[in-house]
């Protein structure tokens, strides 16, 4: 059994952590009279990052970088510096793990199963929050967009991890976005699992085969499937 699974807002609450930087990064920018990029915020036009895939390979700060330097031409280094602190110590310290993330982990490690983390942003970011949120060791492997410079957007990452266990014919991808997630799922033949949180959920899931509450659920649609399978 191979199961893919995916990180941000999935096993941990990334949007909701990124959503208190952002707010803790609106004080800041009034103060410093940044008034152009406080209406950036307050308008969510951030949304428009969704598509981008470049962006999918780009860690928090980096984007708020990004921005920066797109709404201020001439903004100092120091005062980018003392942001990225900002963001990478606020952001940190808001991020946790699901409570159910590492009983789901613990149930597939018991069912036998390859578990493979697909995630996008850079490489950097993303180890560190495995480091920091102390999952690194339940997954057989990691694939980052960062590292292999192609986005969720694409096939290409889930194709890779297919790949790495060619001889598992049963594949699961559990994850909470259904353009990437679950679309890339589809792609290798994986029955796919959406978990309904974070910044997308209520979102029309037009290639989940299951759309679930939590990671207890999805840990019981793999058991069922698993058990089907076997019987058949
Ligand atoms: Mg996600």
């Amino acid at each position: 059994m191979l199961v893919l699974v995916d990180l941000d807002d999935t096993l941990c609450n990334t949007w909701e952590a990124g959503k208190y930087t952002i707010l803790r990064l609106i004080p800041f920018l009034l103060k410093r009279r940044k008034f152009k990029a406080f209406f950036y915020i307050l308008t969510a036009r951030y949304r428009e990052l969704e598509q981008s895939r470049e962006l999918h390979m780009m860690d928090l700060d980096k984007i708020v970088e990004r921005l920066l330097r797109k709404i201020y031409v001439g903004i100092s280094p120091g005062e980018l510096d003392e942001i990225q602190e900002l963001v990478d110590r606020v952001f940190f310290s808001n991020l946790k793990l699901f409570p159910d993330t590492v009983p789901f982990l613990e149930g597939l490690r018991g069912m036998g199963a390859r578990i493979v983390l697909v995630t996008d942003s850079s490489t950097r970011w993303q180890r560190k929050k495995l480091e920091y949120l102390g999952i690194k060791d339940y997954f057989d492997a990691l694939i980052i967009s960062g590292e292999t410079g192609h986005s969720k957007l694409d096939p290409h990452n889930f194709r890779l991890a297919r790949q790495l266990f060619p001889h598992e014919d049963e594949v699961y991808m559990v994850g909470d976005r259904d353009d990437t997630d679950m679309r890339g799922g589809k792609e290798i033949g994986a029955v796919t699992i959406l978990v309904s949180r974070g910044y997308f959920k209520g979102r029309l899931a037009k290639h989940a085969d299951y759309v679930v509450k939590d990671l207890m659920e999805a840990l019981e649609v793999i058991r069922r499937e698993h058990e089907k399978r076997a019987e058949a």
